[in-house]
């Protein structure tokens, strides 16, 4: 499904030395003019790209953030997670396009990113900040094979996925407010919203989607809305520097395939449970759990096999949380 564009640039940036025409040619299997073509439309998008006579040619740089289908597609190295890339410069929302290609059949691994959301959306109708330019938003398809009673722990496996992958890029602690909020130095730098759809017959999934909002670029707290300035951050202002949005998208969707593929094999947490576990906020400390009904609070002492929070209460009691319908805070702030 890769265009052409994003093969010549894949072979450019995966060699050190230059490439020549002919080599791109006979790897991709097209003319000289359509070799041509794609270089100077590349040039024209800021790579710099040196070309020499009977040498060939090498990338010398890529623009500062380029984001763009070609650019995500020349660095992805997965198997299924992302190899069919939709891109949009604005959209409602990643999920509902998700949904749609879906339904039209494209396959396990589609996914939605988007420049810029005009509705973005979290749990329970809630809204999702998305502005342009900063962010990476998009939507990620599966197709599982398992019975909708395990479809609550692909929240958990997104999450997982993408705190490993905010780490590896930016070197920052990602943790993981259960279910599915990441947070860095106590301030939520992602939601995600994962959506099911169930066969005509209601017994079955049809396919699923994990909506995932990271803020990267934003440079100070002020270009978040008043209402969230205390608890959201991105990471840049938690890293201090700029983060190729292009390289951490490459890496959600390769940590992505690797834990669904983990969680596929057992249809259970077992083998990521300590992973999890080790990003847990507050585990082991005090927690409120906003449960519609009634508020408490608790230990918390980490997840079930099956995703559920551990929580002991005051009494001495034990509880499992279920995700859906709560939201879970620390005892004096947001985590
Ligand atoms: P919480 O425990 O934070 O209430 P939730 O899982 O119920 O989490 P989500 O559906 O993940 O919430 O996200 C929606 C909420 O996130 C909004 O109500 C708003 O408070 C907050 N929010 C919206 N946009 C952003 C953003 N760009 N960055 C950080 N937080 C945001």
């Amino acid at each position: 499904m890769k265009t052409d564009r994003s093969d010549i640039l894949a072979c450019l940036r995966n060699s050190e030395d230059y490439v020549s025409g002919q080599q791109l040619c006979d790897r991709l299997g097209v003319s000289r003019t359509a070799v041509w073509k794609v270089i100077n439309q590349l040039k024209e998008e800021g790579y710099q790209i040196e070309s020499v006579s009977r040498k060939g040619y090498r990338l010398v740089e890529s623009p500062g953030d380029v984001y763009s289908r070609s650019e995500i597609l020349s660095r992805l190295h997965t198997k299924w997670a992302g190899q069919n890339l939709h891109f949009f410069e604005e959209t409602g929302s990643t999920n509902p396009d998700a949904k749609r290609f879906a339904e039209e059949g494209e396959p396990h691994g589609t996914t939605v990113v988007a420049e810029r959301q005009t509705a973005g959306r979290g749990r329970r109708g809630r809204s999702w900040e998305s502005p342009a330019g900063k962010s990476v938003y998009f939507t990620i398809v599966v197709r599982p094979k398992f019975a909708p009673d395990k479809a609550s722990m692909i929240t958990l496996v997104t999450a997982l996925a993408v705190a490993e992958a905010i780490q590896e890029v930016t070197g920052l602690q990602a943790g993981i407010k259960w279910p599915n909020d990441i947070v860095v130095n106590g301030k939520k730098v992602v939601g995600i919203l994962t959506e099911l759809s169930m066969t005509p017959e209601m017994n079955e999934i049809q396919f699923m989607v994990a909506g995932v909002g990271v803020n990267v670029n934003h440079e100070s707290a002020e270009e978040f809305p008043e209402e969230i300035r205390e608890t959201a951050t991105s990471l840049k202002i938690e890293s201090g520097r700029h983060i190729s949005r292009a390289e951490l998208l490459e890496r959600i969707l390769t940590r992505f395939e690797e834990v669904y593929e983990e969680f596929e094999r057992t249809l259970s947490l077992s083998g990521l449970k300590a992973r999890y576990e080790s990003r847990l906020a507050g585990k082991d400390s005090g927690v409120r759990v906003l449960d519609p009904a009634g508020e408490y609070t608790g230990i918390s002492r980490g997840i079930t096999e099956t995703g559920e929070l551990i929580v002991e209460r005051e009494n001495g009691e034990t509880v499992l949380v279920y995700a859906g319908e709560v939201s879970v805070r620390g005892l004096y702030g947001y985590v």
